[in-house]
């Protein structure tokens, strides 16, 4: 029965005793952190037994509403229409948000999105978004607001008092190994999601070896977090688990990763990128119900990026959030890298397995990430994946090539992208998924 404890000492003990923190005392640790009331060394403690020992649904639920109660949430109530957010657990290569927040607004939808920047080996849309010439993210809510009534989306970064108890756990969390916990990742994404009063939630789930959830059991069990957390909260949620071992589409990098998402937009682009976003956007059309059957969402989906309607709200945002819009027809005004670099095979075979983390590291290497909150990013940096899983390469063929400003920079990213391969003379028999589950 979890009761009431007496000091953060206390807490941090039961915790680290495997025992269960009543809602009181993970509302009072919450709180009081945030306020630095409580040293970072305590919390540190309290995330370490928390990562170790786990944390109940119950602890998980607390600590997701006291992480909301840290801060302000975001009045949407002004907005018309149906507002829908989706999020990712995180990814490498992953530019979906760019391409599905203009669809749904194609749609009719209103989507205000809050978005996050890059940490560790993971992208962040911020940072993507600007890689474009005078875009900015950082929006007044009332311009949110009314961005989101005028042209139906807007994709900024959180204001700095919505769930300021999440943003300094994380930032913990990250330099004290803590951050692939299911309970905290869990507590970590809905905290925003609910600080944010839209209708429908999506979560992307990334799952293989460019995520935190190495494995479909994993993932399912952060699934099943986020849908009973969701479902405390009142709220509409689904989750879809999608894969992430390999890059999403081939650019892994700021710039590179708009102008693909662009291309995408204009009805080209990889086919996983285009796949996942038809998909990801019929999911949402479905939960609305009002598109008709699953298979009208998807030819809906469809649509949206083949008729260039899609496209077209993606240039009124960049628009509206003061960025160069001719980077549409024109990609080479997007910053571009100065030296080039391909990254030999070592042997001819097929491409059995990428360690996806290990191209989104490279990236980072090269400027494209952060390794501190603090560090500035090059956002013409970053790797294009010429192999992808399954594919035959001959021995001294690109596997990838990597964009640099800096030719110092380049042999460490090239030994990471270069181990990063396994190549073998059989082909993988396991299907390559991009989908492996719809949760509801
Ligand atoms: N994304 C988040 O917002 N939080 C996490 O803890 C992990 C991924």
């Amino acid at each position: 029965m979890a009761r009431n404890l007496a000091t953060v000492q206390d807490i941090i003990a039961a915790k680290r005793d495997g025992l269960e923190l009543s809602d009181n005392d993970m509302r009072r640790i919450v709180l009081d952190y945030a306020a630095d009331k409580i040293p970072d060394y305590q919390m540190a403690a309290l995330l370490m037994a928390a990562y170790i020992r786990g944390l109940s649904l119950n602890e998980t639920i607390a600590l997701t509403r006291a992480m909301v109660d840290s801060g302000s949430t975001v009045d949407l109530s002004n907005i018309s229409g149906v507002k829908v957010d989706k999020h990712s657990s995180g990814g490498v290569g992953d530019k979906t948000t760019l391409v599905l927040v203009p669809m749904l607004a194609a749609c009719g939808l209103r989507v205000p999105k809050m978005s996050g920047r890059g940490l560790g080996f993971t992208g962040g849309t911020l940072d993507k978004l600007e890689s474009i010439p005078g875009l900015t993210t950082s929006l007044p809510i009332h311009q949110f607001v009314r961005q989101v009534e005028e042209i139906g989306a807007a994709i900024a970064g959180q204001t700095a008092d919505l769930v300021p108890a999440d943003k300094k756990i994380y930032a913990l969390r990250d330099v004290t190994a803590t951050v692939d916990s299911i309970p905290l990742i869990a507590a970590s994404i809905m905290s925003k999601k609910i600080a944010c009063s839209t209708d429908i939630i999506l979560i992307d789930v990334k799952v293989g070896t460019g995520a935190f959830m190495q494995n479909v059991a994993q993932a399912k069990e952060l699934s099943h977090f986020l849908l009973s957390i969701g479902r405390a909260f009142g709220r509409r949620v689904t989750v879809a688990i999608t894969d992430m071992n390999q890059p999403l589409g081939r650019a892994v990098g700021n710039a590179l990763e708009v102008a693909e998402a662009v291309e995408t937009l204009k009805g080209h682009g990889p086919g996983d990128v285009r796949e996942l976003c038809v998909q990801l956007c019929s999911v949402i059309l479905d939960m609305i119900g009002s598109y008709g059957t699953l298979e009208q969402s998807l030819r809906t989906a469809q649509a949206v990026l083949d008729d260039g309607s899609a496209l077209d709200r993606f240039r009124k945002i960049i628009s509206a959030q003061g960025g160069d819009p001719e980077i549409i027809d024109n990609p080479d005004r997007l910053p571009r890298a100065r030296l080039q670099q391909s990254v030999p095979s070592s042997k001819s075979g097929y491409v059995v397995r990428i360690d996806c983390a290990a191209i989104g590291r490279a990236a980072g290497v090269l400027g494209a990430g952060r390794e501190r909150k603090e560090d500035n990013i090059d956002p013409a940096v970053g790797v294009i994946v010429r192999k992808k899983l399954g594919d035959w390469v001959e021995e001294g063929e690109a596997l990838a090539e990597l964009y640099s400003n800096d030719a110092a920079r380049l042999p460490a990213a090239m030994q990471l992208v270069s181990n990063a391969y396994v190549i073998a003379t059989e082909r993988c028999s396991e299907d390559v998924r991009l989908i492996h589950e719809i949760v509801r």
